[in-house]
């Protein structure tokens, strides 16, 4: 990749718990640990997960709105892991945030004209002479009308909002935009055209997104290439298509499997993960996965296994090459198959022929 906009390496986050009169540490909450990627000029790197994995704990110490308890942030070429604040204000400028909830990110006292203004006057895009043209070019690539400048947050619906959100993350010419879940509370109409907007707004400007958000159908759509986070580790990264069509990670697999199905004779393959998420502030051992995993043994309970490339992704498994052996199929799995071929079968869309219950007996599914 050339000349990435952001570099992250190694990227850690360990929040200490303190317990007892004298306060002494106890523990750490695990929130992201060891995460390393790269975004280019116009890429959208989406990061999934489900709640609570890490994913804007993340976005938000990309940002340095959070400290790093370790690693590295590059900007456009420049280390701002231990840049001084006056000089992180300056990169601030080129860095911004969009928020899942609009209406709590955006001061209800303030009129969108003085919500756009602060961040303008404060980082000197323009002087107070220009700063009228400015929010009027930006309220209208929001897709807003200049008289909208002097409404209160409360006079918007939520659509509107988040277009004013995006308005000032735009003013102050950013090269990136962190995108923390900015659909998720809209219902789907709003969700294409802010997703679509988002997109024109990359092509236009050349803006680098770190999207986050655990819609795979959304992400799908938006995303060059996908990281997957699970207890604040990244466990697979791959290009979009790539990590549909051919997904390496269990845990990937169980949220490509969630996705909401279009055809109604289709049945979901019901391989998900167990239970739920463990607590970050005593992960499992080895793989932090092997608690839920249907392809789990002991050499995942006690060894984490590192990423590494297979072909274009990058895959943190000890068995994903198993993945890639159609012949293999867990056994769970195959009643998911025979339940599957049951429905074809009643559906009329495949023979009822004594092969394939002779293949489903012997667990062969080709
Ligand atoms: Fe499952 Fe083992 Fe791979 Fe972890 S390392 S995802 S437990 S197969």
């Amino acid at each position: 990749m050339s000349d990435p906009v952001l570099k992250v390496e190694n990227l850690t986050k360990h929040y200490p718990v303190h317990r007892g009169i004298l306060r002494r540490q106890i523990g750490s909450v695990q929130a992201m640990t060891d995460v390393s990627f790269e975004v280019a000029r116009g890429e959208t790197l989406a990061v999934v997960g489900e709640s609570g994995c890490g994913k804007s704990t993340m976005g938000r110490t990309v940002l340095r709105l959070i400290e790093p308890t370790s690693g590295r942030i590059s900007l456009e070429g420049q280390n701002v892991t231990d840049m001084p604040r006056p000089e992180l204000r300056e990169m601030r400028r080129r860095m911004q945030i969009i928020f899942q909830d609009p209406y709590g990110s955006l001061n209800p006292r303030m009129t969108v004209r003085e919500t756009l203004a602060e961040p303008l006057l404060l980082h000197g895009v323009t002087d107070r002479a220009g700063l009228d043209d400015r929010i009027d070019e930006v309220l209208s690539l929001s897709g807003l009308s200049s008289f909208h400048a002097e409404r209160y947050p409360h006079e918007f619906s939520g659509g509107q909002r988040q277009r004013v959100g995006i308005a000032r993350a735009l003013a102050t010419r950013p090269g990136l935009i962190v995108c923390d879940e900015p659909v998720s509370a809209l219902d789907v109409s709003l969700q294409a055209q802010i997703v679509n907007l988002l997109q024109k707004l990359q092509r236009d400007f050349g803006l680098a997104y770190v999207f986050i958000s655990h819609d795979l159908s959304v992400v799908r759509h938006i995303a060059d290439r996908v990281a997957v986070m699970y207890l604040g580790r990244f466990v697979e990264q791959a290009p979009v298509e790539t990590l549909f069509s051919r997904p390496l990670h269990p845990y990937t697999r169980s949220l490509i499997k969630r996705v909401p199905l279009p055809d109604p004779t289709r049945i979901r393959d019901e391989t998900p993960a167990r239970g739920d998420v463990p607590s970050a502030l005593s992960p499992p051992s080895g793989c932090a996965f092997h608690p839920r995993c249907p392809m789990a043994t002991d050499l995942c309970k006690e060894v984490r296994p590192e990423s590494r490339a297979i072909g274009e992704t990058f895959v943190a498994c000890h068995h994903a090459e198993q993945q890639l052996e159609a012949r293999v199929v867990a056994p769970v799995e195959r009643k998911t198959l025979a339940r599957r071929l049951a429905v074809l079968e009643k559906a009329g869309k495949i023979a009822q022929t004594p092969t394939n219950t002779k293949n489903h007996k012997a667990g062969n599914t080709r």
